[in-house]
């Protein structure tokens, strides 16, 4: 029997996983393959934190498919030659795969597909990383959303189906191809001690993701509503991580949140808070698909010609490395880098700093966040730097200005997320937490410090800063 070339790149997993359900379906032998293509044209590099995240998935995916009495083949190189090449070796006369969303993804996936048909090789593409395809709604007019919530309202209504159990074997070829050692494909952080802290935040497994997900729905997702927009506890799920390297699916944490409801109805609002929070994903996704250009061209065209700032690179890299003098916005830019991960509201807040108030450009912001994130995703990236910047698809208005301390005394009250990850500003009272620069000089000695040494007194002037980014704002209109 000829095998099947599985393509696992985009779908680190076992469970709910269509393109390998239906590959044992057929009886044949299956490879499964993973395949880092760095190469083909357009392709963005992965990014540093999602580098360490990848390591491990992917040793994680080798054992359990060696579990299953099959094995990873792990190569690096341009998709399209290195599957010609598994395909001579093997023998095989199948290659199936998982649709991705990214331009330069489906433009890997034509080109293999065209590929295929000329060889006269099957090639079966499947959905199985969002809930549902991006081609299946349209406003009435027939043209991609772009509001969110008329397109939850229509999305929902299409989404069913039952997630797929894991397959408990997995027939293996006689003979199997070569792959090249994971050393081989330079995952490891740079510099080296980046990571360090990563392991003690993740579990990068599949079974990780399920610890989540079922923690989460057990004790989070009925306080969801209130306590998804505090940093300082763990109201969120945390498997944005999961999601980006396909090590959980979308429509697994559906089922099990509708499961849950079921059983908990006075769970509803913050169940269906969740759920919906997921099809922001769903709409990131769209966005992409429709709007290919996403990350690097603002979806309102005036915005192109926005006056941001250039030059003073310094202000960059104080926000980079949370030295920015205003304590949320460093807790955040140093769980960040601490953790490869940063809370939601206070994602937000960091990307309305650097747009707005150092009125520097988004794409400079994504790029950080990019190298930075674990859960780094071109859809959801791209979209919300363009939400917050003003210049996306259903955006917050440009002129809306977070206020970095107003946000911190009201998301952080009692400061124990800046004093998580601001530890020199721990022993300051909860009344100055969040404005070290008002503190009185007895406060700040009796805290143990000095500004401008042990902390960083704050690198602009709000009040002018505004300003200054709502006269840029005018500049666009005239
Ligand atoms: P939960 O609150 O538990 O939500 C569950 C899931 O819903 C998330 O895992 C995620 O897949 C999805 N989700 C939640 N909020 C959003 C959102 N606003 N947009 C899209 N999907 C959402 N998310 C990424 O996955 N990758 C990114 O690269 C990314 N970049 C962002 C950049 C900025 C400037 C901002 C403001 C947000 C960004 N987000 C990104 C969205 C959001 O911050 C994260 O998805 C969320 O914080 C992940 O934590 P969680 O899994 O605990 O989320």
């Amino acid at each position: 029997m000829k095998p099947i070339v599985l393509l696992m790149t985009n779908t680190l997993r076992l469970d709910d996983n269509p393109a390998l359900v239906q590959a044992c379906a057929t009886g044949n032998p299956v490879i499964p393959v993973y395949i880092l293509d760095e190469e083909t044209e357009g392709t963005r590099t992965i990014g540093g934190a999602r580098r360490w995240w990848l390591r491990e998935a992917l040793t994680d995916l080798s054992n359990r498919l060696d579990g299953l009495g099959s094995l990873l083949i792990v190569r690096k190189g341009r998709q399209l030659e290195t599957v010609a090449d598994l395909i001579e070796v093997t023998n095989a006369t199948a290659v199936y795969l998982t649709r991705g969303y990214e331009p330069w993804t489906r433009q890997a996936e034509a080109d293999l597909y065209d590929w295929c048909q000329a060889k006269n090789i099957e090639c079966r593409r499947f959905g199985g990383n969002l809930l549902l395809e991006p081609e299946q709604i349209q406003t009435k007019t027939g043209k991609p959303y772009q509001v969110f919530t008329p397109f939850w309202r229509a999305a929902r209504q299409y989404i069913s189906g039952e997630a797929l159990e894991a397959p408990e074997r997995i027939l293996a070829p006689k003979k199997w191809p070569a792959s090249v050692p994971r050393e081989g494909l330079d995952l490891a952080p740079k510099p080296a001690s980046w990571a360090d802290h990563f392991p003690e935040v993740w579990d990068a497994t599949e079974a990780g993701a399920h610890d989540r997900l079922e923690a989460f729905i057990d004790s989070g997702a009925g306080d969801y509503v209130v306590a998804r927009d505090k940093p300082g506890v763990d109201g969120t799920s945390r498997l944005s991580p999961y999601l980006a390297h396909g090590q959980i699916s979308a429509r697994r944490i559906f089922q099990r949140s509708m499961a849950a409801l079921a059983q908990r109805p006075d769970e509803q609002a913050g169940i269906d808070c969740f759920v919906k929070e997921v099809g922001w994903r769903e709409f990131s996704a769209h966005l992409l698909f429709h709007f290919p250009h996403m990350p690097k061209t603002p979806l309102k065209a005036q915005f192109e010609k926005f006056p941001w700032q250039e030059g003073n690179s310094d202000i960059l890299s104080a926000w980079q490395q949370g030295l920015t003098g205003f304590p949320i916005v460093d807790a955040g830019m140093r769980q960040l880098w601490k953790t490869g991960w940063m809370h939601n509201r206070v994602r937000m807040i960091v990307a309305s700093f650097l747009v707005k108030d150092m009125l520097w450009h988004w794409r400079d912001g994504e790029a950080w966040f990019w190298d930075t994130l674990v859960d780094a995703d071109p859809a959801s990236n791209s979209a919300s730097w363009q939400w917050v910047a003003g210049c996306g698809a259903d955006a917050a208005p440009y002129f809306r200005i977070f206020n970095p301390i107003l946000q911190g005394e009201k998301f952080d009250k009692a400061g124990d997320y800046i004093r998580e990850f601001v530890p020199e500003l721990s022993k300051l009272p909860n009344s100055h937490i969040h404005k070290p620069f008002e503190a009185p000089p007895l406060m700040l000695r009796e805290a143990g410090i000095v500004l401008g040494e042990d902390y960083p007194v704050p690198i602009l002037d709000r009040a002018k800063a505004r300003a200054r980014a709502l006269a840029a704002l005018k500049a666009t209109k005239d």
